[in-house]
């Protein structure tokens, strides 16, 4: 065999639960594309799938583990990883000294006890599981004599998969869990560009449902750089979920018309739900059950409980809101933690002051909102442009 015996590869693991089922096809290779596409750029790399595993391969070289493992933990679905070895040659004396060497090469002398722990998928193999265990456990003691057995609470255990090769050990690194995206249905997220709305469109991902977002555009009082912060914002979102469909939706007309025709105090709550409109028409027709929003109550304005009813009242499916208990401080730490808190924070220079009330009000009427908004005859029409006019970007 022209081939290397043993290669050291990343063991990943998802949630057998979360992938069973009908779908559970679509689901594994929609993780395989995603690990494919977030290692895209650093290197050449073997993605395949293995009896209930994934195992992550250098083409070429030496796998860098630290390189390619924070790009796959942050997969929703991936219960973790585990650096390891794959052993084409599975004889009992080769795993012994595959399990010894990987021992050595993780650091023998931090630990004192351990077990070996021996699982067989392949069920040809000619020893059972806990033959492999024993046989390969008396080969370690032998050669680290400072080792005893523990098999109930080892500082270290070392796991041998029988598969169609064998997998060698010891460590499992966890990911975010959580479920495979799409698991859930669908759901659209009103991207803004701030902190907020990022991460409530991680937070529903995390819970399965495949995101796509709707950004309300309106140059010229929002620029372009306003517009980039947003894309690079559902770029990064795929490192998570595998992909994003963003509508960026020309606003201004609509804007300028609520602006001319509403009490100034009460403009935003207008704003608002005339988005949650266009959010609500764009989702249906993608076949999404839920709009998605970054709103915290009580932290601005519109952000009082009478405020978010007067803006849920237009809508046409549920509004959900992952940030509602949040305080902001908790928002920012999960934004740094997924890697939207720079984009978010970047400075950009937009001029829309003119839609932004001194003393809004905090505490609208829903009824109130509604009279005035049936009075609006042309608000459909610019719902309707808005809607027909949206520039889909597919990242
Ligand atoms: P964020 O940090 O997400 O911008 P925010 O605290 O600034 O939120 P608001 O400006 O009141 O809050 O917006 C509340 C929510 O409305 C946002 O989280 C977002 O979901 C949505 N939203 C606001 N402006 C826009 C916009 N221009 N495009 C898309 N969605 C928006
Ligand atoms: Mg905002």
């Amino acid at each position: 065999m022209s081939e290397k015996m043993e290669d050291n590869v990343l063991i990943v693991k998802y949630g057998e639960i979360a992938v069973r089922g009908n779908n559970r096809k679509f689901f594994i290779e929609r993780l395989l594309r995603t690990i494919r596409k977030n290692l895209d750029d650093i290197g050449d790399f073997y993605v395949v799938k293995e009896q209930g595993r994934l195992i992550v391969e250098d083409r070429g070289g030496e796998l860098d583990f630290d390189k390619v493992i924070p790009r796959i933990l942050c997969i929703m679905g991936i219960i973790g990883v585990s650096p390891g070895v794959r052993v084409r040659n599975q004889e009992l004396d080769n795993l012994k000294k595959v399990c010894a060497e990987h021992i050595r090469s993780i650091g023998a002398d931090k630990y004192k006890t351990f077990k070996i722990e021996t699982k067989r998928s392949n069920k040809s193999y000619p020893l059972e599981s806990r033959e492999v265990s024993a046989a390969v456990g008396e080969y370690i003691l032998d050669e680290f004599p400072d080792f005893t057995v523990d098999v109930h609470n080892p500082e270290l255990t070392v796991y041998i998969e029988l598969r169609n090769d064998a997998y060698v050990y010891s460590e499992l690194i966890k990911g975010l869990g959580g479920l495979p995206v799409g698991s859930s249905g669908k759901g659209i997220v009103m991207l803004s560009g701030g902190i907020d709305s990022p991460v409530s469109a991680f937070m529903m991902a995390k819970r399965g449902v495949e995101v796509e977002g709707v950004y309300f555009n309106s140059p010229p009082y929002t620029s372009e750089r306003a517009k980039q912060k947003v894309v690079d914002l559902a770029e990064r979102l795929t490192m998570f979920t595998g992909g994003f469909k963003l509508y960026v939706v020309p606003f201004t007309d609509l804007q300028l018309y609520l602006l001319e025709n509403v009490p100034h105090d009460k403009l935003t709550i207008f704003l608002k739900r005339a988005m949650t409109r266009v959010a609500c028409i764009l989702g249906e027709r993608d076949g999404a059950l839920a709009v998605i929003t970054g709103d915290s109550v009580g932290q601005v304005a519109s952000q009082t409980m009478q405020g978010l009813h007067a803006i849920s009242a237009a809508a046409t499916m549920p509004i959900l809101r992952p940030l509602a208990g949040f305080d902001k401080q908790e928002i920012v730490d999960i934004a740094r933690k997924i890697g939207t808190f720079d984009i978010s924070v970047r400075p950009y220079e937009d001029c829309c002051t003119i839609f932004v009330a001194k003393h809004p009000e905090t505490k609208p009427k829903t009824s109130v909102i509604e009279k005035i908004e049936s009075k609006l005859t042309e608000l459909d029409r610019y719902i309707n442009e808005a809607v027909e006019n949206a520039e889909i970007i597919e990242l």
